[in-house]
């Protein structure tokens, strides 16, 4: 490939189209990406070095540590404690936000991340990844809770590695979504995937069809009128993926479209939804409406949320414009008729 443009190179010439750009968020990336490179190492070795396999532990949200979980926070916390480009982090294997130890400076940035997305996944050889969202905060303060109860439409920067068949990370500053591949043996990642799109219609939509009788109305009208294909009133035939991991699935949407969605279910009605509105929903919704897509609940903007607690959970629909427009305006139908 001639002329490759390198992420280095990629994120400096942006920073410098920045008017006062300090170039703070430039190096607070490269830490990020320096963890991701070990994580994708790591991940691709499989279970030659025996990190397969659940660690015999809980995170707060009850669900089974992977070994691998606990390692790629671990990579991802250790690079970025100490290099002072943040003020605090939060993640998602972490009860509470992670304070930057007392022997370093702290800078203006909170980072929230799940280092391991999909880690589910992980025992049977799928895609996993890491998502992140950057948040702005004053400089040096020490964050409490409230500072990182942002809006996502406050996020200044997020994206996500895929540890797919290749390695890739993709990534917003607010000024689209791009694509880079990760040279496995120069150690950097290449621009190969400039402004990515998502195609405001289509034919294929991504959902865990066995929730299927705990749907509200609104979607279950939705996905009845897809089944129905060409001779329903959509008039045209649907397509159905599901490959249960968050990345894999908004990977597949950002390069050739589709509607994913986790909606809102009442197979147990005390929790919200099942993907995490701080560090998956908002960094994925801003990915998404940067690629032209849209992301909401079905009731709300997903970016617009007002966050109560970090781990917070929120129903998911995000993709083709049209499509997630239909979704909202049968949500509206049916909650005027309540
Ligand atoms: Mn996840
Ligand atoms: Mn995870």
């Amino acid at each position: 490939m001639a002329n490759k443009i390198s992420l280095a190179q990629f994120i400096t010439e942006q920073q410098r189209k920045t008017p006062n750009a300090s170039g703070d968020l430039t190096a607070l990336l490269n830490d990020i990406i320096t963890a991701c490179k070990q994580i994708s190492h790591l991940v691709n070795q499989g279970d030659l070095i025996g990190t397969w396999g659940s660690a015999d532990s809980e995170n707060i949200q009850g669900e089974v540590q992977k070994k691998l979980d606990i390692i790629s926070n671990d990579y991802m916390v250790d690079a970025l404690k100490w290099t002072g480009h943040l003020a605090g982090m939060a993640s998602e294997e972490n009860d509470d936000p992670i304070a930057i130890p007392e022997q370093y400076p702290r800078g203006k940035y909170l980072a929230l991340f799940d280092p391991l997305d999909g880690s589910s996944n992980i025992d049977v050889n799928l895609t996993v990844g890491t998502i992140f969202s950057i948040l702005r905060c004053d400089e040096g303060i020490k964050p409490t809770l409230d500072d990182f109860l942002q809006k996502g439409s406050k996020q200044v920067c997020a994206g996500f590695v895929l540890y797919g068949p290749s390695t890739m990370l993709i990534l917003t500053t607010g000024q689209g979504v791009n694509g880079f591949t990760l040279d496995q043996e120069i150690g950097e990642f290449y621009l190969t995937h400039p402004l990515m799109n998502i195609p405001k219609d289509t034919q294929e939509f991504a959902v865990n069809m066995s929730n299927q009788r705990f749907w509200e109305p609104p979607v279950q009208q939705y996905i009845s009128e897809c089944l129905q294909g060409a001779k329903g009133s959509r008039g045209k035939n649907f397509n159905m993926r599901w490959i249960a991991s968050l990345v894999a699935e908004v990977y597949r949407v950002l390069t050739r479209g589709g509607l994913f969605m986790y909606p809102y279910d009442l197979k147990d009605p005390t929790k919200e939804g099942r993907l995490r509105l701080m560090y998956e929903a908002n960094p994925i919704g801003f990915i998404v409406e940067q690629a032209g897509g849209l992301c909401s609940t079905g009731r709300k903007r997903i970016m617009d949320i007002d966050p109560k607690e970090i781990h917070q959970r929120v129903p998911v629909i995000l993709g083709a414009k049209n499509e997630v427009n239909r979704l909202i305006s049968y949500h509206e139908e049916f909650d005027s008729c309540k």
